[in-house]
């Protein structure tokens, strides 16, 4: 038997409404992400990527439709059981690192493992871990205005995965990367993420990823389109 999708969208359908007129964004979306799947979705700004992952991540609610992860049915948990589930089973990357400065890289990295009440012993392999297989064991007690643009960003991606989620959502990671600088940290997150088997949704305007996704996905008239990637 196959196992069932990770993500599920089911007829999905959004619309905004600014006051004077409703603006749909989609409408009935269906799409099955597998674990372990790496997808893209491409598109110009304003076509709906950051709302779909919003959406995905229980963040902002369909107008209709559902989405389920793993089976469980995000629109239908109360608030509070609702941000549970993200913080267990959901990391997120930002365009932004969003890294606190105030922080150290290790107190940073500790935040999503404390929120999920890991033991301080597991915590510390955990953190380890991660930061040696993004190459920064060595920034470990360096606060974020100490590291170059990458290096913050690739401790984001770090603090995405410590608490091991099965799904990680990044809205635009390279966005405010040079295109070495991006081409490297895309590479680590790929790796970083297949090595471990999670499943990865990149919001994204570089076309580097056509070579690396599994399937590039994107946003048209309110449908999302599959595009080609060789
Ligand atoms: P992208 O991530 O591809 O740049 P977004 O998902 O941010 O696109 O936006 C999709 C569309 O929805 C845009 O037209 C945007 O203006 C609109 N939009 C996004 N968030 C809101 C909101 N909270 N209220 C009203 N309209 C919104």
């Amino acid at each position: 038997m196959t196992p069932p999708p990770l993500i599920a969208l089911c007829d999905l359908s959004k619309t905004y409404n600014d006051g004077t007129a409703a603006k749909p964004v989609f409408t009935a979306l269906n799409l099955e992400v597998e674990k372990g799947e790496f997808l893209v979705l491409l598109g110009r700004s304003g076509s709906g990527k950051s709302t779909l992952l919003n959406l995905i991540a229980g963040l902002d609610n369909p107008s209709s439709g559902k989405v389920l992860i793993d089976g469980v049915e995000l629109s239908a948990l109360a608030d509070t059981e609702r941000t549970l589930f993200r913080r267990r089973h959901i990391g997120f990357v930002f365009q932004a690192y969003s890294l606190i400065p105030t922080l150290s890289v290790r107190e940073n990295l500790s935040l999503p493992l404390e929120i999920n009440q890991t033991e301080a012993i597991e915590a510390n392999c955990r953190i380890g871990n991660v930061l040696e297989a993004l190459a920064l064991s060595d920034t470990i007690d360096r606060f974020p205005e100490q590291l170059s643009g990458g290096e913050q960003q690739r401790v984001a991606i770090a603090r995405a995965l410590v608490h091991d989620p099965s799904l990680i959502l990044a809205d635009e990671p390279t966005g405010n990367l040079d295109l070495e600088t991006s081409r490297q940290v895309l590479s680590m997150l790929e790796q970083v993420t297949r090595s471990r088997n999670k499943t990865l949704i990149m919001a994204t305007h570089s076309l580097e990823v056509l070579d690396i996704a599994d399937r590039v996905l994107t946003v048209h008239d309110g449908k999302l389109v599959e595009v080609p990637t060789r």
